[in-house]
């Protein structure tokens, strides 16, 4: 059995020398790709060392969050899409058998991230990108995104979600709860967005994959169905007012649960598994948020010893399932 992680965080390496020449990279200083944890300035061969003691045999590379430059210039963003997804090929080529990897793309502009997300999959063999879940504010169910959601089902790309700027931080800045709350509110509003958007009915055959276990879905996906229910109300429309709760869908939210993919970042078991009894075993991967604070810690070891997985459970969510998704 193959161990692949399918979520975990990587410093391109052309920006590490340059801060120990200390320079930039890009406009990148020592301010960016969390650089106070020791382990984002590893060498590939110490993450290799790493990956070994915990027992994954590779790991799918996706850059920190702070490379994507939806607000900036247009031109530059490009410029460091194209460095990093070229960084990530080259660590994939540098050890084939331990990385595969994902790009990430100027999401701001539909023809750019398109020319780069076909850039990245045709050309640099990379399995898909890492998006944000909004792109300045613009959620991923907005019709200027319809052309990238085409493009990438067209190259069976991988699209995994994931958040820096989170909606909670606009609320609350303490208690790190835009990060614990944040990214889980953000995934639950995404799912909401391209279910009910309509993005799965145009586009079904696209690989999403939620990150972080996919925030509230597992436990919130009643509501959606009851809000999907209430809209048929005749008085829904005026109760509504100004809140939009028309319903196109023809068949509740909860219909769409198995056509993500979510990954076993939940910290517990009991959630793990109400997830796994929520979403179908064949959805649920094997993803850590490897080397962040927010890691599962030892995540192999403590998939292996839930007392209420069974051997198949574990093996699908560590190995088959995330073989599946990314096609390999
Ligand atoms: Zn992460």
């Amino acid at each position: 059995m193959k161990v692949i992680d399918v979520h975990n965080h990587v410093n391109p390496r052309p920006f590490l020398q340059a801060i120990q020449d200390n320079r930039d990279w890009l406009g990148f200083t020592s301010n960016n790709g969390e650089l106070e944890n020791p382990r984002n300035s590893w060498t590939l061969e110490e993450r290799i060392a790493d990956m070994d003691r915990l027992g994954v045999d590779m790991q799918l590379l996706t850059v920190y969050g702070d490379y994507n430059q939806y607000n900036q210039d247009l031109e530059h963003s490009k410029s460091v899409a194209r460095q990093c997804n070229d960084e990530i090929a080259s660590m994939v080529d540098d050890y084939p058998d331990r990385f595969i990897g994902l790009g990430i793309i100027p999401m701001q502009d539909a023809t750019a991230s398109i020319e780069e997300l076909e850039r990245a999959v045709n050309d640099l063999g990379l399995r898909g990108v890492t998006i944000k879940d909004h792109i300045n504010g613009h959620t991923l169910d907005e019709p200027m995104f319809y052309p990238f959601w085409g493009a990438a089902e067209r190259l069976g790309a991988v699209v995994e979600i994931h958040q820096g700027d989170t909606v909670v931080a606009h609320r609350i800045t303490g208690y790190f709860l835009e990060n614990t709350v944040g990214n889980l509110v953000e995934r639950t509003l995404t799912y909401g967005a391209l279910v009910q958007g309509g993005i799965l009915d145009r586009f079904p055959k696209l690989k999403i994959c939620l990150l972080h276990g996919g925030g509230y879905v597992a436990f919130g996906i009643a509501r959606m169905d009851k809000g999907w229910e209430a809209a048929r109300l005749n008085y829904m429309t005026e109760y509504s007012a100004g809140e939009d709760a028309d319903q196109k869908l023809s068949k509740p939210p909860s219909s769409y649960l198995g056509s993500f993919y979510y990954d076993c970042a939940t910290f517990s078991e009991q959630t793990l598994r109400f997830l796994i009894d929520t979403v179908g075993i064949e959805r649920v991967v094997f993803g850590t948020d490897y080397p962040c604070p927010m890691e599962i810690v030892d995540a192999v070891n403590w998939v292996n010893g839930l007392e209420s997985l069974t051997e198949n459970e574990k093996e699908a969510i560590l190995s088959k399932n995330p073989a599946q998704m990314l096609s390999i």
